[in-house]
């Protein structure tokens, strides 16, 4: 599943694929390379807000843990 996401910043769209419809997590805008935290329920943007990239990187390491603990 495919789901747009607009850059706040710079208002450049981002598709963003997803296993599942729910997503609580670290983004990257491709274009001007800002840091989100987003939070996305049935393949809807239901939150999102710039990031520090200490914490972007605090939360890849959770979401490495989160798909680690699936398999
Ligand atoms: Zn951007």
């Amino acid at each position: 599943m495919l789901v747009k996401i607009k850059c706040p910043e710079c208002e450049t769209e981002g598709s963003f694929s997803l296993a599942d419809p729910v997503y609580e997590g670290p983004y990257r805008c491709w274009k001007c390379r800002a840091l989100f935290s987003i939070k996305l329920e049935d393949n809807k943007l239901e939150f999102i807000e710039s990031i520090s990239e200490e914490e972007f990187n605090r939360q890849m390491e959770i979401q490495a843990l989160r798909s680690r603990f699936k398999k």
